[in-house]
């Protein structure tokens, strides 16, 4: 093991490298995203996405007949889809995401 060239030996580092931040992305991510974003100029809350996953539909546009939103509906809110009763998740009006607020407040013509 002495003829070990440096490049060699880089690329194991870069081997380790990428395997540890391949296990450890998700925490990393959580971690330092939002830094990470701020410090590159990005939004913080979607990452210059412009948009959010809407939390009720989870980016759907639809929730499930009998869903939380499942009082007072509206008839024409039900929809059927593939045999299922979804109706319009009444959250995000069936968009499924939201304008970020953060870049859509402070520059709506960007939407
Ligand atoms: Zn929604
Ligand atoms: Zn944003």
């Amino acid at each position: 093991m002495e003829n070990v060239t440096a490049s060699e030996v880089a690329g194991f580092g870069v081997g380790t490298l990428l395997l540890c931040a391949t296990i450890a992305a998700p925490k990393i991510d959580a971690f330092f995203s939002a830094s990470q974003r701020s410090s590159l100029g990005m939004c913080k809350k979607c990452g210059d996405l412009k948009r959010m996953a809407c939390s009720n539909c989870k980016g759907a546009g639809f929730v499930k007949d009998g869903g939380i939103f499942s009082f007072g509906l509206m008839d024409d809110q039900y929809q059927s889809t593939g045999g299922r009763s979804s109706i319009k998740c009444t959250k995000c009006n069936a968009r499924g995401h939201f304008g970020c607020p953060e870049c859509c407040l402070s520059n709506p013509a960007s939407m």
